[in-house]
């Protein structure tokens, strides 16, 4: 199963099914329990700031836990160390970076501000009206200076 072209806000260059492999263990926190086993490794380039990212997802490549690498090979030998065995599962994906930066667009859909449309990137909360108007933080700080 591919990922989708993009995760997390980031572009996903490869992909690799691990629940055959080995888990050694993670160093990786989450809300303060270590990680465990996930099925699914990701390897992601964030559009906004290029940083590497080794994505641990779920079946449907949820995001469970992220770290943060200075290259791919770097994340690769990370995710190796992390699940034996997983060096020779990894694919391209050969996502471009405008399929990447389309399919966020996509999946921002709801969550972008009904009003100035920044993307979840750009602000630091969304409030939902009844009506469906989706508001960002600064658009309604600017509605409340108004009043
Ligand atoms: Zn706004």
């Amino acid at each position: 199963m591919k990922p989708p072209e993009s995760i997390a806000a980031a572009r996903v260059l490869a992909y690799a099914s691990v629940s055959s492999c080995d888990f050694q263990g993670s160093n990786l926190f989450v809300d303060g329990v270590a990680l465990g086993p996930v099925p699914r490794l990701a390897i992601a380039e964030d559009l906004q700031s290029g940083t590497t990212l080794l994505l641990r997802c779920g079946l449907d490549w949820s995001v469970l836990g992220l770290s943060g690498h200075p290259s791919a090979a770097a994340a690769r030998s990370r995710a190796e160390r992390e699940y034996r065995g997983s060096s020779s599962l990894w694919r391209e994906t050969g996502y471009s970076d405008e399929e990447a930066r389309a399919a966020r667009e996509t999946s921002w859909g709801e969550t972008r501000c009904s009003i100035c449309g920044r993307t979840p990137d750009h602000y630091a909360a969304l409030v939902k009206s009844p009506s469906g108007t989706s508001l960002c933080d600064q658009c309604l700080n600017d509605l409340d200076t108004a009043r």
